[in-house]
């Protein structure tokens, strides 16, 4: 294993690669939550971005990408190891098709696609994040996710970049490939998309952003939905049997169903909140840590588990635990 020092020597001298020591992660998470990372790098360009993968890999120490940081729980000991974070941001446009850097937010695209009168993201709007956390997590709401606009995407492991097809990439609900290749890191996509008219395109972007905007204040401190919604085929029968027919869309259950049942609607510890409108929804509601939101999710689990006797999945990744 390098030392840290020295795999820190090494970063430093890759151009484009800003290198940070601890710091705060609770920067760089929507949750504002979380403790120091030991070192923090940001690339801007791909080649700077492949040569800090291979230094952080060589060094054997822990490694981990963030994108944006919007749903993500960082430990309040924070990451004794590398954070890498690539942030280009450039995209172009050809016809219908738009290939950007993983680094963009996801709602420059949505918007984008929604002025240039391309259709199929539209009701994507108000997912906070980059493009590249939307990728790895298969983004999605109101109908579309990532994966029905994805042509190809390219992405490195440190020491090759590849170019994955849509097949490769395995999508699956808020599941992809890279989620169970996590030595990989995705670079850019190329997206293909539908044409629409730009005023039907806003009409719709913009009812669903005012929907949004009250179920999640723009500052509020959170990482959207806690957990994962489920498949109403994979429920247990006498499960099944409970949930109301209404609330299947799409072949699934919201898991704030299974929660309000179990009732965690409004559980406070600290100030970790589980807001009392919407029980999939946790948030920071001050000065809220990381134990303290951990121990909510693990009550709410607990608590799911008891009633129903299945164990819900977290769409948040974790950090730092
Ligand atoms: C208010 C609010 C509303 C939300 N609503 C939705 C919604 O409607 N639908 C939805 O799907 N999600 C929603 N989310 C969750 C979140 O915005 C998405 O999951 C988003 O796509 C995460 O992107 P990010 O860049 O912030 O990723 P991060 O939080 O930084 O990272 C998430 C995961 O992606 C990995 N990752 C990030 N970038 C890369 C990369 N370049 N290469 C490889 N791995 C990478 C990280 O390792 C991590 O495991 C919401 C979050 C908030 C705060």
């Amino acid at each position: 294993m390098t030392e840290a020092p020295a795999v820190r020597q090494q970063l430093a001298a890759i151009p484009d690669l800003r290198v940070v020591d601890d710091e705060p992660l609770a920067r760089h998470t929507r949750f504002g939550i979380g403790g120091a990372a030991k070192i923090f790098c940001d690339a801007t360009d791909v080649g700077s971005c492949v040569a800090a993968l291979k230094a952080m890999k060589e060094s054997g120490l822990p490694h981990v990408v963030i994108g944006g940081g919007t749903n993500l729980i960082v430990a309040d000991s924070g990451f004794a190891g590398i954070v890498l974070r690539y942030s280009g941001k450039k995209i172009n446009q050809a016809g219908l098709r738009l290939s950007a850097e993983a680094g963009a937010y996801l709602q420059v695209v949505v918007d984008l696609s929604v002025s240039l009168g391309l259709s199929g993201m539209q009701t994507m709007t108000g997912i906070p994040g980059y493009l590249g956390g939307a990728l790895y997590g298969n983004a999605g709401a109101y109908g579309q996710s990532i994966q029905e606009r994805v042509e190809s995407v390219l992405a490195t492991d440190g020491e090759d970049v590849l170019s994955f097809t849509n097949a490769e990439c395995e999508f699956q609900y808020r599941d992809s490939w890279f989620k169970s290749h996590k030595e990989w890191l995705i670079l850019s996509a190329t997206l293909q998309f539908g044409m629409g008219e730009v005023v039907e395109l806003q009409k719709a972007s913009r009812e669903i952003r005012e929907i949004r905007n009250k179920k999640y204040p723009p500052t509020m401190k959170c990482a959207g939905s806690i957990f994962k919604n489920l498949f109403f085929a994979n429920l247990p029968p006498h499960v099944q049997a409970e949930v109301p027919q209404k609330l299947v869309r799409e072949g699934k259950v919201p898991s704030a169903w299974f929660l309000e049942q179990a009732g965690v609607m409004g559980m406070r510890v600290g100030d970790i909140q589980v807001a009392t409108y919407h029980a999939n929804l946790i948030y920071n509601d001050g000065a809220g840590t990381a134990a303290d939101l951990v121990t909510v999710v693990k009550e709410c689990k607990k608590r799911v588990a008891d009633r129903f006797g299945f164990e819900l999945e977290e769409e948040v990744q974790y950090v730092g635990f």
